[in-house]
């Protein structure tokens, strides 16, 4: 990760622009802005990738990290407000160790090449307080998007809706929200696709899963430009795909419609967009430069984007190949997409 405050030149190969050319390049940085990308006849041997943002997460949940699951427990069992596992667990736990526990999945983001993140808050205005507290004890400076609930909206970035299967009141909320210019998102299709057509109409700024969206659904999110934050990790441990069908990330891409990449409850899998990005590759059969557009489109819902461009900040990572078999690789690309750990970073 890089510096804002000072100027600096770094050289690489790097993985430029929207449609991530490799291009041997110095990149000349000013105050945390890309100021230039000059193409060079030879530069060192070191991977130049941009940062990425992981569209979903709920980072309270490490305190419910890998919890006993009982067997036959359902999703709502788990995670449905305001009683699944997840909530007891948050409710049970002091303030002091949930932003704990939120810093230190911070950090562990920041040192797997994350640069920023969206998040769903629970508890309220307290419970948004204490995401702030945590991301500034965690000196991260991570760029954040935080969604909250239960009145948590209001000194938020904007809601994160559980599901329109909460009933009307939610939808209300969403709107007095949008109104306010906040930003709505709303979890949607995740068990099947019964609250998705309201989440739509409510013209949200961001839907998470679509799991079991139909063919029409997917085209109204492409009609209406609303990005969808898939989970595929998520989907699987949760019982709620078990093949490429689920989420259906080549039709959703098809059919015109931003995707992004979250890794969705901490409770369940680590926030390590790496992880997620090689799982996708392998469990989907996606084109590697669609996963990293996935895994770094999200920082345009913050209008940072962290595309290596001119004039965009300056959110990049370098790898070091020599240090591992990267050496050999053939294409860097697709190697950071499928293999790359955090460790490598
Ligand atoms: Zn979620």
């Amino acid at each position: 990760m890089t510096g804002v405050t000072d100027s600096y030149i770094i050289a690489g190969r790097v993985c430029y622009g929207r449609e991530f050319e490799l291009v041997d390049a110095e990149i000349e940085v000013e105050n945390g802005i890309i100021r230039s990308v000059n193409e060079i006849s030879s530069a060192p041997d070191q991977w130049i990738f941009p940062c990425l943002f992981n569209a979903h997460t709920h980072l309270a949940d490490t305190v419910a990290m890998d919890a006993e699951i009982k067997q036959g427990m359902t999703l709502s069992d788990l995670v449905a407000p305001p009683n699944g596992l997840k909530h007891r667990i948050l409710n049970e736990t002091p303030s002091e160790i949930r932003i704990d526990a939120m810093t230190e999945s911070l950090r562990f983001m920041k040192r797997s090449t994350t640069a920023g993140f969206c998040d769903f808050r629970d508890g309220g205005v307290n419970g948004v307080n204490e995401l702030k507290t945590a991301l500034r004890l965690s000196g991260t400076g991570l760029k954040a998007l935080i969604l909250g609930r239960e009145g948590g909206e209001k000194i938020a970035d904007g809601i994160g809706v559980s599901s329109t299967k909460e009933g009307e009141h939610v939808l209300r909320l969403a709107e007095e929200t949008k109104k306010r210019g906040g930003f709505v998102a709303f979890h949607a299709g995740e068990k099947d696709n019964r609250d998705i057509d309201n989440a739509i109409d409510a013209q949200p700024d961001l839907l998470i899963h679509m799991t079991h969206a139909n063919d029409s659904q997917l085209r109204r999110c492409a009609d209406l430009d609303i990005p969808i934050a898939v989970c595929p990790r998520s989907n699987h441990i949760l019982g709620q795909a078990s093949s490429k069908d689920n989420p259906p990330i080549r039709k959703m891409l098809d059919f015109g419609c931003k995707v992004l990449l979250g890794t969705d409850n901490v409770m369940f899998v680590q926030p390590d967009m790496c992880a997620e990005m090689s799982f996708t590759y392998y469990a989907y059969g996606l084109k590697s430069e669609e996963i990293l557009d996935m895994a770094v489109a999200g920082s345009e819902l913050i209008n940072s984007p962290f595309y290596i461009e001119e004039g965009n900040i300056a959110a990049f990572h370098t790898v070091n190949p020599r240090a591992s078999n990267l050496r050999f690789s053939r294409s860097p690309e697709k190697s950071f997409v499928n293999r790359v750990a955090f460790t490598d970073v």
